[in-house]
């Protein structure tokens, strides 16, 4: 929540002084301590602060029959809040002294008091961040969060800026960045003591993990001139952190897993698990696909194609269940072949009348891409119509059974809404008396009115049926699935049968 800042500080003395003779004397009460040369002087009244730095500096002897001098080292502690984590909401929301307050609060600020409300204009009073001063800070709430005015009073802020310019004059490393010091090993740079490192060189310096050990390198190391380097918010731009640490390969071991060496080439100790670069991955089942590494370390992405199969075959287990629950008189065979062909039926119900239904779970993304196109006399057909084809030579009615008409992804579909699906279909088979093709009329009237009103056919019905609210309109990529059944006609076209 806090950048400390632990600063040195001399206070400032004064006291009256007389030349005798060529000897200079200080005479009678000594004043002080004073926080900053200009308190020193506001409190004797001298008007010139200027003189009184000279006299510090030792550069003239007296002002107003006054000299100075530094005294008693003190250290003061500085916990600066972090302001910039604070990111403003996009929707414009109306600030109420509530949020300002809040939002001061979350980032660390004391706050004593919030004026008169003028949205970020408002004037906001905090407590000093000099930790044992009691002094505040009024500024504009835009100027803490916005600009990033340190929450000092006058006093302390004068120490601080002396602090600043002090780090600004220095040439040493150790003087600006004394916390690198436990990173730092002379063997691992040269031989040269850390107490010798000037913090503008652009030599690059290899620091230590003091966790691991590890001793960066070439790749992963900077230089004190990057680490002395400030950002607008008065923070270092630069700090260490440890590649190893950090690295994908030790903190997301099974992501690291899926790593493609052929394609990437090896993975290094110094790729980071935050990066955002792309590469590209192999997951356990083969899949290969190119994303960023912060894509699937931060935001948990994961295979596409893997995680797709495990939605389609959950549907596919549930249309199962549903189904031998509905025919629990008839034969009911999973993954049957097709007669006299290589495919594979999802399931298929062996009526007592000599029927047989077949139900086909059509996952949107496997079923209704290019990749199941192909040519055929000419002509672009999917791979699916010879399998329907080759069903329906053998006398075998097969009904589609689309993700698309359940909304999947937007409704979680349960064995009810299932049951649903396979009872509308059994109805109008017996309705049809189980007339050839009359499942081709079925499909593709089932896809045509899904094109016409953009709903979930069965998650529509549903809803009618049992008096419920689930999502039924498709949003815009699913319709593309739609709109690929209707084109290549998946369904095949019901008049070559009728
Ligand atoms: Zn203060
Ligand atoms: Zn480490
Ligand atoms: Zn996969």
């Amino acid at each position: 929540m806090y950048t400390t800042y632990n600063i040195e500080h001399y206070l400032v003395m004064g006291q009256k002084i007389e030349k005798r003779g060529a000897e200079f004397k200080k005479i009678g009460e000594q004043y002080g301590p004073f926080m900053t040369p200009a308190e020193a002087a506001k409190a004797l009244h001298i008007k010139s602060v200027g003189k009184v730095n000279e006299i510090l500096k030792e550069n003239i002897k007296s002002v107003q029959g006054y000299t100075f001098w530094y005294e008693s080292k003190k250290t003061y502690k500085f916990e600066i809040p972090h302001m910039e984590t604070k990111k403003e909401e996009n929707n414009v929301r109306k600030h109420s002294k509530e949020t300002l307050k809040q939002n001061l609060v979350d980032v660390g600020f004391d706050v004593v008091h919030i004026g008169e409300l003028k949205g970020t204009a408002t004037r906001v009073t905090v407590k000093c961040c000099q930790v044992d001063c009691e002094d505040h800070c009024e500024r504009a709430y835009k100027e803490f969060m916005t600009d990033y005015a340190l929450p000092l009073c006058k006093v302390c802020i004068e120490i601080f800026r002396a602090h600043e310019r002090k780090m600004n004059k220095t040439k040493w490393l150790h003087e600006v960045r004394p916390d690198l010091e436990v990173y730092y090993k002379p063997e691992h740079n040269g031989h040269i003591p850390f107490t010798k490192i000037r913090k503008g060189s652009k030599e690059k310096i290899f620091l230590t993990c003091t966790q691991c050990q590890y001793v960066q390198t070439v790749q992963d190391a900077t230089t004190p001139n990057k680490y002395t380097t400030k950002k607008r918010n008065g923070r270092f731009s630069s700090n260490f952190t440890c590649s190893r640490c950090n690295s994908l390969l030790v903190k997301f071991p099974h992501i690291a897993a899926e790593w493609d060496e052929e394609k990437n080439g090896p993975l290094t100790q110094n790729i980071s698990f935050g990066s955002h670069q792309q590469y590209w991955w192999k997951c356990a089942n083969g899949h290969s696909w190119k994303t960023w590494i912060d894509k699937r370390t931060i935001s948990k992405a994961r295979c596409l194609r893997c995680f797709l199969n495990e939605r389609e075959s959950f549907a596919g287990k549930l249309m199962k269940e549903a189904i031998r629950e509905l025919f629990p008189q008839h034969r009911v065979k999973v993954e049957a072949m097709v007669p006299g062909a290589m495919y594979r039926n999802d399931c298929v119900v062996e009526l007592a009348n000599g029927h047989t239904l077949v139900f086909e779970m059509q996952g949107s993304y496997w079923h209704y891409t290019d990749r199941k196109l192909m040519e055929m006399d000419g002509r672009t057909t999917h791979k699916d119509i010879e399998k329907f084809k080759a069903n329906r030579a053998a006398g075998n009615l097969v009904f589609l059974v689309n993700e698309y008409d359940f909304n999947f992804g937007t409704v979680d579909v349960t064995k009810a809404i299932m049951k649903h699906a396979v009872e509308h279909i059994w109805q109008y088979v017996q309705a049809q008396n189980f007339t050839v093709a009359c499942d081709v009329a079925y499909n593709q009237e089932k896809c045509e009115q899904t094109m016409r009103t953009k709903q979930a056919y069965y998650i529509e019905q549903f809803n009618e049926r049992y008096d419920q609210t689930l999502p039924q309109r498709l949003d815009r990529t699913t319709m593309k699935y739609v709109t690929f059944q209707h084109r290549y006609e998946i369904y095949e076209q019901a008049a070559t049968y009728m």
